[in-house]
């Protein structure tokens, strides 16, 4: 498969059309932003780190029932996947208070939330991605109602599958955002599941293993991502 025209670039992914009808390439460049773009760096093989991880993850969703936009892996940092019409959602899950969630609501740092939370973002970076509802949503024609309860469904079952993943790992999974796409009807979960998009803690130490290392300088980002990849993707032996 030959990739043609760039399509999209975003923050640190570009995505690219190919010679074989809906598939799409998406590159995992080495690019690493937070706030908003507002602190940025290009840091050696992070792209290959959140390529490996998503695809470990998006393979391990297909095989417990969630329709996803990945294929499989060119290279290191080349996926290939599905082409969606992506939904300007972001779907976030959070089992621990932590980030935005305790910053702007009186949630203490660190208390489990049983059930999970679910909220959802509307993307769009030159609004700072504002939190939606499900009014606004139907109101822009972006979800039907049963769509809206279909995401979240989703997103729940992803949530307790890689719970259960990580947890075998000796990682909590205290919050993570996924997007979803359309072809045709059908809804697919789209764009990538990393270390930069969820929140992972060490559930012996409680130290970050995500991209809040790079946010608030808690260490060395790339031996931290390359740390939890293997622990992520390396199998869990039974005794
Ligand atoms: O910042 P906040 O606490 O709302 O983030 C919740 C989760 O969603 C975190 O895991 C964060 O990495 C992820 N997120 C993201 N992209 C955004 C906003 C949040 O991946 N634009």
């Amino acid at each position: 498969m030959k990739s043609k025209d760039l399509l999209y670039k975003g923050k640190a992914k570009s995505v690219f059309t190919t010679d074989v009808k809906d598939r799409l390439i998406v590159e995992f460049r080495d690019d690493i932003t937070a706030f908003d773009g507002g602190k940025k760096d290009v840091l050696e093989n992070k792209g290959n780190y959140n390529a490996e991880v998503s695809a470990f993850f998006f393979d391990y969703l297909e095989r417990n029932g969630v329709k996803t936009h990945f294929f499989s892996m060119l290279d290191p940092h080349h996926m290939v996947v599905r082409r969606l019409d992506m939904i300007p959602l972001e779907v976030i899950v959070r089992n621990i208070a932590a980030g935005s969630l305790v910053r702007n609501y009186p949630f203490r740092e660190g208390s489990p939330l049983d059930p999970p939370i679910v909220v959802i973002d509307y993307k769009d970076d030159s609004r700072h991605d504002p939190m939606i509802n499900d009014d606004i949503i139907l109101g822009l024609n972006l979800l039907t109602a049963a769509e809206i309860k279909k995401i979240k469904k989703v997103a729940l079952e992803v949530n307790r599958l890689l719970s259960d993943l990580l947890a075998a790992q000796g990682i909590t999974l205290v919050d993570f955002k996924i997007e979803f796409g359309r072809q045709g009807k059908t809804i697919y979960l789209g764009d990538e599941i990393s270390m930069d998009s969820m929140r992972l803690w060490d559930k012996k130490t409680g130290e970050s293993l995500d991209k809040d290392v790079y946010r608030f300088e808690k260490g060395d980002v790339m031996a931290i991502y390359d740390k939890v990849a293997r622990r992520i993707t390396t199998p869990v032996k039974k005794p």
